[in-house]
């Protein structure tokens, strides 16, 4: 019959409309912002810069902790050129304590950022991730969403608990290469020492006469 399908789409919408008034599953939306839905694990909005804390909550070594080493891979590749880097004169320790650069500046302009993530997917440091926060209205059009470096930073405890499963993967991954170059340090010191106790300790060569 013509106007079937309009008709079942209209009792639909009216059995989802009557019913959301007594079965709480029909209500598809809530009072926010006195209600809140809980913010799925998979949800983006804009960037932050992880750092790793000595202890959980400390929230003061927010610099000394930071994992991005100013490479600016991620300002290179971000397509609307939001990321601005300025890379630091000297070095300080990273998460396995090489010495590295770090950003002296690092600002992203989040009123032009897309939430795309290519800056997550091409950081080799596992030093920036998607925050979930949305609330971000200011009257400010310009400086109130031009984020600098410590406006950025979040611990990786935040990191847990915005994105508990990928945090732990990360972790797991960073600890693995972390062991592995622990492990490569180790032997090369093995053999140095071996190499120094042969030179200060030569084998006594064989008599030749006869
Ligand atoms: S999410 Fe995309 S647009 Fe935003 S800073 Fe990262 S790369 Fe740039
Ligand atoms: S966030 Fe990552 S990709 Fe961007 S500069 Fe820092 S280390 Fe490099």
């Amino acid at each position: 019959m013509l106007g079937d399908g309009i008709l079942k789409g209209m009792a639909e919408t009216a059995r989802n409309f009557f019913g959301s008034f007594v079965s709480a599953e029909r209500l598809t939306t809530v009072e926010y912002p006195e209600q809140r839905i809980p913010t799925a694990e998979s949800a983006r909005v804009f960037p932050f810069l992880v750092y790793d804390s000595k202890s959980p909550g400390d929230g003061a070594d927010w610099l000394a902790g930071m994992r991005c080493v100013a490479c600016q891979i991620c300002e290179k590749e971000c397509p609307p050129k939001c990321i601005y880097i300025e890379k630091s004169p000297d070095k300080k320790p990273d998460y396995v304590g090489k010495q590295q650069f770090y950003p002296a500046r690092f600002d992203i302009d989040v009123s032009v950022c897309m939430s795309c993530q290519i800056c997550v997917e091409v950081c080799p440091f596992e030093a920036i991730k998607m925050d979930t926060q949305f609330e971000l209205a200011t009257e400010d059009r310009f400086g109130g969403l031009l984020y600098d470096r410590k406006e950025l930073s979040r611990s990786n405890e935040y990191y847990h608990s915005i994105h508990p499963t990928e945090a732990t993967e990360v972790d797991a991954r960073l600890a693995e290469e972390k062991a592995k170059l622990e492990a490569k340090a180790k032997a090369a010191a093995e053999a140095a020492a071996a190499k120094a106790a042969a030179a200060a300790n030569p084998a006594p060569t064989s008599g030749g006469g006869s």
